[in-house]
């Protein structure tokens, strides 16, 4: 895959974390995806929200895109819609994403980067696989993270922050057997590219068939792992996680994970994994559609203020008639 790769060997290591003495945080539960329709309708696995799991503090929504081979005029995106209240993170690992913003934002996310928007008090921005993309088809794979913000910042400043996969801080397991990518936070005292209001740690890591990852993890963080693709095992009980299945973990110091001996044809590289978790914020949550605030009150003002323009504009080189009444 084209997401970052890395001699292990030359790395830094984790430290090694030994199984007997180690308290290692046990798997509370276990949470399939559910298949959606997004934007102009493409399909996403999305392990929360959801009826298993309406919440993971201080994340709200994890969409999973991909992986798809796209024929020729097949690849899809979300046209311009508007954003309050939260962050999203949006992590392209094959093909690309072009994206454009009501705040002079924007780029091409691909292979590997990361693009971080801090929707905060609003934006309108627009989502859509390259022209290139969409005329010859192709892989396309990538994620993106939902972050809340807490009551204190929902109405912070728009911000763009653009993330080279160059720019993730590598890492390896103790004993170089997994690859770790940190694209937001700490991990183990190595800090990551993305710069975040609510304090979250967010990793894709490549775990060679066979091998242990292991490492520290905040106490007060929640901690979650999400399997991209591939077979293993999370937690000391050994518990198997596959493709498309969430681990939500409970209390306690450190994350043990395994990948199984044998991986699927799909999964040629190990087991592909995003780990993930942040202090939660413990704050009511008022959502509907792309607004996410504590009261009610507050999305009928998020609606208001969307509809008299006070979101943002939609850029005048990107306007459609389509448009006008966003404008
Ligand atoms: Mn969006």
């Amino acid at each position: 895959m084209p997401a970052i790769t890395a001699d292990t060997l030359t790395l830094p290591r984790l430290p090694n974390l030994p199984e007997s003495v180690t308290t290692w945080r046990g798997v509370r539960r276990v949470v399939q995806a559910r298949k959606f329709l997004e934007g102009e309708g493409f399909q996403v696995r999305r392990p929360f929200p959801g009826v298993d799991l309406s919440l993971a503090d201080p994340f709200l929504l994890l969409d999973h895109m991909g992986a798809v081979e796209y024929g020729p005029g097949e690849a899809k995106g979300a046209p311009w819609h508007p954003h309050r209240g939260f962050e999203t993170v949006t992590y392209m690992i094959d093909g690309a994403m072009q994206h454009t913003d009501s705040i002079g934002g924007g780029g091409l996310i691909t292979d590997g980067s990361t693009q971080w928007m801090t929707a905060g008090a609003g934006i309108l921005h627009n989502e859509v696989p390259p022209p290139e993309l969409v005329a010859a088809g192709g892989l396309f794979h990538g994620v993106q993270l939902w972050v809340n913000l807490p009551r204190t910042l929902k109405m912070a400043q728009p911000r763009y922050q653009d993330i080279a996969a160059r720019d993730a801080r590598l890492l390896s397991s103790d004993d170089g057997g997994a690859l770790v990518r940190v694209i937001a936070g700490e991990l183990d005292g190595h800090q990551g590219p993305g710069s975040t209001y609510t304090p979250i740690t967010y990793l894709h890591a490549t775990v060679n068939a066979g091998a242990r990852l292991a490492m520290p993890w905040p106490a007060d963080f929640t901690a979650m792992v999400y399997v991209l693709s591939g077979h293993g095992t999370v937690g000391a009980q050994r518990r198997p996680l596959d493709e498309g299945q969430l681990a939500v973990f409970g209390g306690g110091e450190a994350l043990t994970l395994r990948a199984a001996d044998v991986q699927p044809v799909n999964s040629p590289t190990g087991w592909e994994i995003l780990v993930l978790g942040g202090r939660p914020i413990n704050e009511p949550i008022a959502r509907y559609g792309p607004f996410v605030m504590n009261t009610r009150q507050e999305i009928i003002q998020a609606f208001e203020d969307y509809e008299a323009g006070r979101l943002g504009k939609i850029p005048a080189a990107h306007r459609t008639s389509a448009d006008e009444k966003l404008s």
